[in-house]
């Protein structure tokens, strides 16, 4: 689903007090053997072979493979063809090597198009095509089973009406239409994608709260087609005919089968009316491409829209004025099967601790970046990894990994498998790696520095990401570490590489299957993943032919992804101790602090957050201490089995005190204290304070400051003691 902001690597420099083990290791170029986060000496020295090992494996010729499979047809969720490689990842994790291969069913209320019809009945006839065009350099295209335009989870509905453009369709836009005395109460409203992003199911529920009959979203060329380059099948962009696809799913309240919000859709399974789902849209809506919407914008005769409103359609872009609009919508939401497949090698030495990799399978057509870039990378590291287990290399840890199904409808297979097994997940799961689209850019155009690796990261996992990248072939024969400041250098125009302390985006939004598994289970998350160029998303454009000839032509950045996230799976999974790093946590918490204040110029006698600054600063305190105290008698292999494993246990604790089981306010399903998503899908740092805050709302800004005092206040202590009780063991 998630097409979130492109992540931007943090422009501005920030100071770190690194714990003293991860800060002299920053400083050298490459490190000595013995330096792998986490790891004793001779653990290290093994890791590193294993490493070695397990990186020659991946061959770019397998990736293309994999890839023209899962993108040979049309997969929605809940498709024949989509079941079929439910299937067919099963049967090759069992070829592969894989343990315990199971496919777990969820009845999921779904949604798809029975028929959608959009025409302008006035001042002139037109029915939109509501179809894309098929390109004979690319048979895929002329595939009858591509779906015409239309949004997951859109109401059904009949209705005739005025159009009215309201740019983006944010709430601002709203008030720039009423300050102008236009309603939209009744009316059929036409918005952008991006200008700026916003998810479009915030899109569809404010304008079911403005009171709109219906909502179309449209791509326009200034966002994803020429005005940015070459457009399909030439280049990255958009063609005029594109269609983003997408579900507007109020996913953001809660994520998963609107009819079993909290709870799994197994088999049998009890589900609300679909009336009572607060994430079900109430307006109908869909999805134009800009051919389809030109004639509806230059029939305007109404007043010119402002500067910024304009798109690149060459004509001028108005509020309102003499065109009607017939938009008939009719979904069936009938129950349908989605089938999560899970695989796992279990651990040699500690199989109750889990490291899980996912990746979603559902596509909206043929899913050539989303997902099945992410699908290839995924087939190309579970083959990898089964051919180290048949030479007998088991890892410490159990490793599980899983094909997720409807990731594009509400998060649904990763949400309902995580609620299934949210008592396990909570006691058992190191970290989730996921990986939606593997490759979501062209290499092509990419220039010398090649696409941008931008991953995101919970903070504490963030240092031993950088770490592993260092160790990380990438495409071009450089270190992945090295392409990736490279990149961000790039990207940001900055003069020098940033510290490696900013290369890792810690703030996490919405919008992939790690959602679950951070926001509702506390467990740690990080998201793997190339960008660049790339202006089909959610079209039939997305495609192999696409990634073949634009995107990936040498599918190197396919194994590159596959070797980072087996690198990062293969570290977790042999730890000795969980490289987490709480001092750096703290240090990014300071800062997301210092940004909510400046963003939100706010009066002491309403708020003050000074007491919540200082216990972030003993946290980072508390963190710093334990981390060089254990990492001092790590590297000299004075700690035993034993007591490493009671401070991991410990470490794991941290995590899940970042959960409050009351959930942030309104939102109950989220119940991270850090992180959550806003409506928009972008991140959401300290959700219930941030959001109290932005409300003005004092009182409950107050309240949620003291939540989290007491939460890092427990974990400060949780860290002084299992220093002390690390120290006194000797
Ligand atoms: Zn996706």
């Amino acid at each position: 689903m998630p097409r979130p902001l492109p992540t931007l690597v943090a422009s501005f420099v920030f100071f770190l007090i690194l714990p003293f083990a991860l800060s002299a290791q920053l400083k050298q170029d490459a490190p000595p053997e013995s330096s792998i986060f986490g790891f004793s000496p001779a653990h290290a020295a093994t890791e590193h072979q294993l490493e070695t090992a397990f990186q020659s494996i991946p061959s770019p010729e397998k990736a293309r493979e994999w890839h023209r499979t899962f993108t040979a047809e049309p997969h929605p969720a809940a498709s024949e063809r989509n079941n079929q490689l439910a299937d067919f990842v099963a049967d090759s994790w069992r070829k592969q090597g894989w343990e315990d291969v199971t496919l777990r069913r969820y009845d999921v209320l779904h949604s798809r198009p029975r028929s959608v019809l959009l025409e302008m009945t006035a001042p002139v006839q037109f029915t939109a095509s509501l179809r894309e065009d098929a390109y004979d350099v690319d048979p895929d295209t002329k595939n009858p089973a591509v779906s015409g335009a239309y949004f997951g989870y859109s109401a059904s509905g009949d209705v005739t009406a005025e159009l009215v453009y309201a740019h983006s369709g944010n709430p601002e836009d709203y008030d720039l239409l009423r300050k102008n005395g236009i309603s939209v109460k009744g009316k059929i409203v036409l918005v952008r994608y991006s200008n700026p992003y916003s998810y479009r199911g915030f899109k569809a529920l404010t304008a079911e709260r403005e009171g709109a009959a219906a909502l179309l979203i449209y791509s326009d060329p200034a966002e994803d087609g020429p005005t940015r380059g070459k457009v399909f099948p030439d280049g990255p962009w958009g063609p005029e005919s594109h269609i983003q696809r997408g579900a507007i799913t109020y996913d953001y309240i809660v994520p998963g089968d609107p009819t079993t919000p909290g709870w799994a859709s197994v088999p049998g399974a009890k589900h609300i009316a679909p009336e009572e789902a607060r994430s079900l849209p109430k307006i109908p809506a869909m999805p134009l491409s800009w051919r389809d919407a030109k004639p509806l914008l230059e029939n305007m005769n109404g007043p010119e829209a402002p500067k910024d409103w304009q798109g690149a359609l060459p004509i001028t872009y108005r509020f309102t004025g003499a065109v009607k609009v017939h938009a008939k919508i009719d979904m069936d939401t009938s129950m349908q099967p989605y089938t999560v497949v899970e695989a796992r090698i279990r651990g040699g030495e500690l199989p109750d601790e889990w490291v899980l990799l996912g990746n979603h399978r559902d596509a909206w057509a043929f899913g050539g970046v989303d997902p099945s870039s992410g699908t290839a990378s995924m087939m190309e590291l579970t083959r990898s990894l089964g051919e180290l287990k048949q030479r007998g290399i088991r890892p410490r840890r159990t490793v599980v990994v899983c094909s997720w199904d409807g990731e594009e409808y509400a998060l649904t297979g990763s949400t309902e498998w995580g609620e299934q097994f949210a008592d396990d997940l909570k006691k058992k799961l190191v970290g989730y790696l996921n990986v939606d689209e593997s490759v979501a850019g062209a290499a092509t155009t990419a220039g010398s520095e090649g696409l941008s690796f931008s991953p995101s990261a919970v903070a504490s996992l963030a240092p031993m990401l950088v770490q592993a990248s260092k160790e990380v072939r990438g495409p071009s024969g450089k270190s992945l570490y090295e392409a990736w400041r490279a990149t961000a250098m790039r990207d940001t125009k900055a003069s020098a590489p940033p510290l490696d302390s900013a290369l890792v985006e810690t703030r996490i939004g919405s919008g992939s299957d790690h959602t679950v598994f951070l926001n509702h289970l506390g467990r740690p998350v990080i998201n793997l993943g190339f960008t660049g160029d790339y202006g089909v998303y959610h079209s039939m454009y997305d495609d192999h032919y696409w990634m073949e000839h634009i995107g990936d032509p040498s599918f190197e950045y396919h194994i590159a992804l596959t070797r980072i996230w087996g690198v990062v799976a293969l570290r977790l999974a042999n730890a000795d101790l969980l490289p987490f790093d709480f001092g750096f946590n703290a240090a990014a918490l300071g800062r997301f602090l210092r940004e909510l204040e400046q963003k939100n110029k706010f009066d002491s006698r309403h708020l003050a957050l000074k007491r919540l600054h200082g216990r972030i600063a003993e946290f980072e305190k508390a963190g710093s201490a334990l981390r060089e105290a254990a990492s001092h008698d790590l590297l000299s292999a004075t700690a035993s089995p034993q007591k490493i494993q009671r401070l991991n246990e410990q470490l794991l604790q941290v995590e899940s005190n970042w959960l409050d089981p009351a959930g942030i306010p309104g939102r109950p399903w989220f119940q991270h204290l850090l992180y959550s998503s806003r409506y928009t899908y972008a991140h959401l740092e300290f959700p219930g304070l941030t959001e109290a805050v932005e409300k003005q709302d004092w009182k409950l800004a107050g309240e949620q400051a003291v939540v989290l005092e007491r939460a890092v206040e427990k974990n400060t202590r949780l860290l002084k003691s299992a220093k002390s009780s690390w120290e006194k063991n000797k």
